[in-house]
């Protein structure tokens, strides 16, 4: 791996504790990071745990005051330098990226400049934490409402966004004044890594940003809920282990933000663009070889324009091409892992068995390992796995639907609320679908609708809290109000 970095020295064997780099864990254990394109081992690092997580936590808690006391502007002219350095180190970053976690490098290069995007406006956001002053409900007193940072912060990231979901929770936090203890994925600690030396680079003060790396999880994830420290614990990852995350933060009554497991419906009408949907279809579907929560997971093509979409999809899908990330042309990497895998096999051969067609696709890809041939299956039921998990790889099920009424009622059976798509003309239409969707984000007319400009998150049991846009920086201040009497 370091022979492919313009600058190596981007990558330490260690996690960030105070400002420290710690090569060796308290328990003394190693865990090593495999590549999932050829299950090579590239690196092996201190298996972190409870203990060494308690130590971060005191290092944020101690740099917390300083930080906080810093002026916005000052906070943001630091942050905007790791914005640049991001920026200027993003080849090395996408090739670490797609080295951990298989997606394509182009790809990984368009979610470096993602990831970049919430630092950057994050610093430009810092300075304009507004507070409010209310006219008094008395003669002689005056009301000011303040908003303070809300202290040490806990952030739990996943796997298929290495860099983005980091970037994405601590940049709101740095903001305001908070300092992080971040636990990235097992699978994806790498990403994580560089990110903490440009940290370092760009003059983040030691204690402000802190990574546990580690291969178990509920260890470090059971410090940071029970350590009354840490005021706010952030998480991504899968709706499971977010309720049990929110269930250890409850003794404390500790706030949560939460980004959840998705069921995404994507919504094809008969008054349709068909071209331009099928091509909403393949970013929405197809990016991240399926993996993201906000991947179209059910599609829904109105019965006339039916097998118009089926066929053009399955034309356009066909074209896609499988292999390692650093292949020059690949759209499509390897699954994560094997339990990856076997889930994607067992939701297609449920549909398989269920009566479903396969139009493209069908079975693992020639590759071996964990790739998978990207699938177009039709003929989809309610009743099929693929209708009611969340399948995470490279499949699109399409359901046949004939009105309105009976696509908005089977787009909203889901315990699932985070992004949905569709595609209409008719003006009334658009409108009557978009409200009438139980969901965070809605795509009209578009199969990609993540920007750091605008507020991602889920309803229902997709999560809580917003990410990214002005309403980001919300879920990590406390609102104080000031009662001045006497005057
Ligand atoms: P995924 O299916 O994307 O791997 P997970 O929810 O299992 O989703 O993992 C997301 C993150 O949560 C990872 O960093 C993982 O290590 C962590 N994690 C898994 N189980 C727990 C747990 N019980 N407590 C805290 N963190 C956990």
């Amino acid at each position: 791996l370091l022979s492919r970095l313009t600058h190596p020295t981007l990558l330490k064997p260690a996690g960030l504790v105070g400002g420290e780099w710690i090569a060796e864990s308290d328990s003394g254990r190693h865990f090593d990071v495999t590549n999932p394109s050829t299950g090579e081992e590239i690196a092996s690092l201190p298996d972190m745990g409870a203990q060494d997580t308690r130590q971060a936590i005191d290092a944020a808690h101690e740099a917390q005051r300083g930080w906080a006391a810093m002026t916005a502007k000052e906070r943001g002219a630091i942050m905007r330098r790791l914005y640049e350095l991001q920026m200027e180190h993003a080849d090395d970053l996408a090739i670490i990226l797609t080295m951990e976690m298989g997606k394509p490098v182009a790809e990984a290069r368009g979610e470096i400049v993602y990831g970049a995007s919430f630092l950057e406006w994050f610093a430009e956001e810092a300075k304009r934490v507004y507070g409010d002053t209310i006219p008094g409900h008395q003669g002689d007193k005056r009301i000011v409402v303040v908003k303070q940072p809300i202290g040490v912060v806990g952030a739990i990231t996943p796997w298929n966004f290495p860099n983005a979901m980091i970037t994405r929770k601590i940049a709101p936090a740095l903001a305001t004044g908070c300092t992080v203890v971040v636990k990235p994925a097992e699978q994806t600690p790498l990403s994580a890594i560089a990110f903490g030396v440009l940290a370092q680079r760009a003059g983040l003060p030691a204690g402000v940003l802190n990574l546990i790396v580690g291969e178990d999880g509920p260890a470090i994830g059971r410090e940071l809920c029970d350590n009354d420290k840490v005021r706010k614990l952030t998480f991504t990852g899968s709706t499971e282990v977010g309720r049990i995350l929110m269930r250890q933060c409850s003794d404390q009554i500790k706030k949560v933000g939460l980004e959840l497991g998705g069921n995404a419906p994507f919504i094809v009408f008969d008054d349709a663009d068909i071209d331009a949907a099928v091509d909403g279809a393949m970013i929405s579907k197809y990016r991240n070889a399926g993996q993201t929560c906000v991947c179209a997971n059910r599609i829904y093509v109105q019965s006339a324009v039916y097998d118009e979409f089926a066929e053009k999809l399955a034309v356009k899908v066909r074209e896609l091409k499988v292999g390692d990330g650093f292949e020059e042309g690949v759209t499509t990497g390897p699954l994560i892992d094997d339990q990856g895998l076997a889930k994607v096999e067992e939701h297609v051969a449920d549909a398989i068995s269920g009566g479903a067609t396969v139009l493209t696709g069908g079975k693992a890809d020639p590759h071996g390992g964990t790739f998978y041939e990207p699938t177009v299956l039709t003929g989809i039921t309610s009743d099929m796995k693929v209708a009611r998990e969340e399948t995470f790889g490279p499949v699109a099920p399409l359901f046949r639907f004939d009105t309105v009424e009976e696509v908005i009622e089977l787009a909203n059976a889901t315990e699932f609320g985070l992004a949905s798509y569709f595609y209409a003309r008719d003006l009334s239409r658009v409108w009557t679908v978009a409200e009438a969707l139980e969901y965070g984000m809605v795509g009209v007319n578009t199969g990609l609708i993540s920007t750091e400009v605008a507020p991602f998150g889920g309803v229902k049991q997709s999560g809580l809290g917003r990410e990214g846009s002005k309403y980001g920086i919300d879920d990590f201040v406390e609102i104080k109000y000031l009662c001045f009497g006497g005057i």
